[in-house]
């Protein structure tokens, strides 16, 4: 029986005082739609990237309108590795377009280009990178291959919000990167996520497309108005964020240092205790400079993970598996889509442990010790 008060969770949001008395302001001021809160939080986010920001519902709807924005429809086709959450799948697929499945990288488990570079063909208009628990692989490479045949490049970042590349912010330089707020992702700001750009077709775009389409709808709503004559060119969606959600996610982007210490020291310690395993392989990521979401083990050997799975929980530990892949699903099974050698072998052995604010360092040594027991018996 899994005891609910001893049980370590994979993950969980952790809200704090802060967190609590902004959206206790939000609902006192009794504007609780998209104004000044958001607005306020774009700010904040342009500033801690350096690009221009813009909030939406969550991070799917953020890349659902980077796809769209660019001009991704029927006809065309998005490439995008297998190994991610079907999330970014289904924001390709929503425009009307194909998400092509692309193998992964071996070492980072991030986009592979070579493999990429084969899917290609005359309807692929974008890439998207997806930043595997806050590692964004040969990100530079990723951006050459997609110049050299005129790609535009989405970053799937909703693992990285924080994550620096070579000295720059992830969301600080490239094409377009979208991140997610969700209740246990970095930040949170309830749902939510937002897109970045320092594209202005893409960001006029994705204002109106948040708010069904409506033209310059976001400029009246900042100003605690509606539009109520107005035109709508293309088709839109009720994707906009709230005053509440921006209020949370203002007090949990005050709070980020901390939050990237806690996340970072985390993954260091498992990283420590787990290095001299024979069967256990730790991802190749610097936390000096990536701040995780996740954290990903690989089990060589390993043979019944629900086994596993299943004997960690009687042990209270929870642990999940990112991702199983999506060219396995029916909507996304193609036929003859080719092979996916690195997604099928390295998927069997992927395993994630517990990363949250509220894991003490002692839970981390109880996983890791456990997690050893079971692989040795
Ligand atoms: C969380 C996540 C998303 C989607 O974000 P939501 O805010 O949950 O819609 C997309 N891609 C990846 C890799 C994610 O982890």
């Amino acid at each position: 029986m899994v005891d609910r008060n001893k049980l370590i969770r994979l993950s969980k949001s952790t809200v704090s005082e802060t967190d609590i008395r902004a959206v206790k302001g939000v609902l006192e001021r009794e504007f609780l739609g998209m104004g000044k809160e958001v607005q306020e939080f774009e700010g904040l986010l342009t500033e801690f990237f350096g690009h221009p920001t813009v909030c939406v519902v969550n991070g799917t709807a953020a890349l659902h309108l980077a796809c769209q924005a660019i001009g991704v429809g029927i006809g065309d086709e998005v490439l995008i590795q297998s190994l991610t959450y079907v999330a970014t799948f289904q924001a390709i697929s929503a425009t009307g377009a194909r998400p092509v499945a692309c193998d992964v990288s071996r070492d980072t488990l991030t986009l592979d280009c070579e493999d990429a570079e084969r899917r290609l063909t005359s309807r692929t208009k974008a890439v998207m990178p997806v930043h595997y628990s806050g590692g964004v692989g040969e990100l530079d490479e990723i951006y050459s291959f997609a110049n050299r045949y005129g790609l535009r490049v989405i970053e799937d970042a909703a693992h990285a919000f924080g994550t620096e590349y070579k000295g720059k912010r992830v969301g600080g330089f490239g094409d377009i990167s979208c991140f997610s707020f969700d209740g246990i992702k970095n930040i949170t700001s309830g749902e939510g996520g937002c897109i970045v750009t320092e594209d202005e077709e893409v960001l006029e775009k994705t204002r109106d497309s948040r708010l069904l389409g409506v033209s310059k709808d976001t400029e009246q709503r900042f100003l605690a108005k509606r539009s109520w004559e107005f035109d709508v060119n293309f088709q839109g969606w009720r994707y906009h964020m709230s005053n509440i959600m921006a209020a949370i996610g203002k007090s949990q982007l005050g709070r980020f240092p901390e939050i990237a210490n806690k996340r970072r020291s985390l993954a260091k310690l498992y990283d420590i205790l787990l290095k001299n395993h024979s069967k256990i392989q730790t991802m190749p990521l610097d936390y000096n400079y990536i701040v995780p979401h996740n954290y990903v083990v690989r089990i060589e050997g390993l043979r019944d993970r629900a086994l596993l799975r299943k004997r960690l929980l009687d042990r209270n530990i929870e642990t999940g598996i990112h991702y199983q892949p999506n060219h396995w699903l029916s909507l996304y099974c193609v036929e003859g889509h080719g092979e996916f050698i690195v997604t099928d072998q390295e998927h069997k052995k992927l395993l994630s442990l517990p990363l949250h604010l509220d894991l003490e360092e002692s839970d981390v040594h109880l996983v890791v010790n456990t997690l050893i027991q079971e692989l040795d018996r």
